[in-house]
């Protein structure tokens, strides 16, 4: 699994900081995307956790059960769509926010998305600000 996780593993370099609070699950295939996404979330103080397509996002969320998912919908090996299907019917993730980042503003994938499962939407593209008014909605602040 190419799933890139700098979470919890006391014997790395960055010992001396305390792990995040709340960990946030990143689905999306576009590596520039998952970067950014990856240096906003740890300067806000979040963990971070990275998934290149929705079957290693629903295995990853499985396994490390993080406090949110930010969900790309378009997605390969299988879609956001059917990735929150699979999650939210998960008893283990069921109760995990999903907030879908969809490519359009289109309300028919806005729609789709709400139909799946995902608590939340925010349409690319978004500002940081926006993108942690939404998150803080599911997440107290990160200290
Ligand atoms: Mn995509």
């Amino acid at each position: 699994m190419s799933a890139i996780s700098d979470h919890g593993s006391p014997s790395t370099a960055d010992s001396a900081t305390p792990p995040a609070q709340f960990r946030i699950l990143v689905i999306e295939d576009n590596a520039d995307m998952r970067e950014f996404l990856q240096r906003i979330l740890k300067r806000r103080g979040y963990g971070y956790l990275g998934a290149v397509d929705g079957a290693e996002g629903v295995a990853l969320a499985l396994a490390e059960r993080p406090d949110l998912i930010l969900m790309d919908l378009a997605l390969p090996v299988l879609d956001g769509y059917e990735a929150t299907r699979l999650l939210k019917a998960n008893p283990a993730c069921a109760a995990t926010p999903i907030v879908a980042v969809t490519a359009h503003a289109r309300a028919v994938d806005q729609e789709r998305a709400l139909e799946s499962g995902c608590d939340a939407y925010i349409s690319k593209p978004y500002s940081i600000r926006q993108l942690f008014e939404l998150i803080e909605q599911f997440l107290p602040p990160a200290t």
